[in-house]
């Protein structure tokens, strides 16, 4: 924001959770976080929309994350399962947790199972194959089938083994890859609209795009 608002202002909004969702390798939380993002610019959209000579809308992203690739190498997708998906990975692993403890008992594999269908439309809507069924059954019992579900942890998730077999699972469904759990090097795009939109075109470093919008802005 500016010190003088009759001068206008500059906002930045970020979509922090799209970068955490990719971390951890979770397509439901990213597709969910981009059609969120996606929303906060419509709203930037519509305000350019009033004020088109005035206002100028940049976006990008810092970094890739996850290194997300569009088929598993058969050029085909099938993005439409990640509807079925309602809870984050994070999400779905504390609920687990929770229904444990409510029920006092280690969960069976059938009220597993049931959690899985409602919350990621397995074998109702998303079809499994028996081996990815097995998959999922052998780390129940590795882990679930012993106690509390096991954690795997990470810089930005705390996910016990089955959720992370079922994220797994559910990109195989969806037909894409990720190929790490960290900031890739591909390049980002910057899509800009409005006064001063022509700057941002072609290669840029990151760091040159703060000092175009000053530039623009006469700060
Ligand atoms: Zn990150």
């Amino acid at each position: 924001m500016m010190k003088d608002p009759k001068k206008g202002f500059f906002m930045m909004m970020e979509g922090g959770r799209i970068d955490q969702a990719c971390h951890n390798n979770d397509p439901g939380a990213y597709i969910q976080e981009m059609l969120d993002f996606d929303q906060a610019i419509k709203i930037a959209y519509d305000f350019y929309l009033k004020h088109k000579k005035e206002t100028l809308i940049v976006i990008t992203a810092d970094h890739e994350t996850g290194g997300l690739g569009l088929t598993a190498g058969d050029y085909k997708t099938n993005l439409k399962v990640l509807q079925y998906q309602k809870m984050s990975k994070g999400a779905f692993s504390a609920h687990l947790e929770k229904m444990g403890r409510e029920i006092g008992d280690i969960l069976t594999w059938d009220e597993v199972q049931q959690e899985l269908k409602e919350n990621f439309g397995f074998w109702d809507t998303v079809k499994l194959t028996d081996k990815q069924t097995d998959r999922l059954r052998s780390v129940y019992v590795e882990t679930f089938g012993m106690g509390p579900g096991e954690l795997k942890e990470g810089e930005y998730f705390e996910v016990d083994k089955l959720t992370d077999e079922a994220a797994r699972i559910m990109t195989e469904a969806a037909q894409i890859s990720w190929a790490a759990g960290c900031h890739s090097g591909s390049y980002v795009p910057v899509f800009a609209i409005g006064a001063g939109a022509e700057l941002f075109t072609g290669q840029m470093d990151n760091t040159e795009i703060p000092m175009k919008i000053k530039k623009l802005a006469g700060y």
